[in-house]
């Protein structure tokens, strides 16, 4: 699949570039609205980290996708609601988009009746847009407080940087408020931005339509999206 290669050829060498070491940079392949063909097919060159927005469209495809290939790991990085928190919780490996304390004890809850929890990242609306799920940056401690306290396994932040904006200012501020509470790993940049986005210390980058192509319908926003 030439797109994933290429997108990994240009991982690496933004890490290069960043004076990074080689491979500190993790791809999650967004295949949310993707044929599924497209998707088969980054699965069968090998690439095993996948990110849907949607609990509900993940749940229809990946349960059999992981049944013909081992080792998937799926990343959440849509908005959750905690109704749908078990469900999330049996299907990600990683959900990405914990953004305020309800939904953080709806996980605790459900992380010590279930005896696990997946990964989890604090999402961080950057721009404070109105619209856009994540918590506001000045509330941000509070909740990865909140989390700690939970002794929820929380690795690190993610931000989807307003989508006309240009998203350096966006990535230095998640890199600040990651710093200021200890946390190692950022999810940031995507198709259009990624190599920035390791500039400035992604250590994990979201790309979709530059691997698998424009996405079959609707529009193609992040967050909020259907
Ligand atoms: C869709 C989406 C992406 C991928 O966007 P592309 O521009 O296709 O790379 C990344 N992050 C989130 C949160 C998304 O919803």
């Amino acid at each position: 699949m030439s797109g994933l290669a290429d997108i990994v050829a240009r991982i690496r060498a933004a890490e290069s570039k960043a004076g990074r070491a080689e491979g500190s940079v993790g791809l999650v392949a967004v295949s949310k609205r993707q044929p599924l063909v497209r998707i088969e097919a980054v699965l069968a060159s090998g690439h095993r980290v996948f990110g849907e927005n949607k609990v509900q469209e993940a749940q229809g495809k990946w349960p059999d996708f992981r049944e013909r290939f081992e080792g998937v790991k799926l990343h959440l990085i849509g908005p959750l609601q905690t109704n749908k928190a078990r469900t999330a919780m049996e299907l990600f490996d990683c959900i990405e988009t914990v953004d305020r304390p309800k939904l953080a004890r709806t996980i605790a809850r459900l992380a010590g009746e279930m005896g696990r929890c997946p990964d989890l990242f604090v999402q961080v609306n950057t721009g404070a847009e109105p619209q856009k799920s994540g918590v506001l940056p000045d509330e941000a401690g509070a909740l990865i407080a909140e989390c700690r306290d939970l002794e929820l396994p929380v690795a690190g932040l993610m931000c989807i940087p307003p989508f006309d904006a240009d998203p350096v200012p966006h990535f230095r501020l998640l890199r600040e408020i990651a710093a200021r509470n200890g946390l190692g790993q950022l999810s940031m940049g995507m198709s259009g931005d990624f190599e920035a986005a390791i500039a400035e210390g992604a250590t994990l980058v979201r790309v979709g339509s530059a691997i698998f192509g424009a996405r079959e319908y609707g529009q193609n926003r992040p967050d909020g999206e259907g």
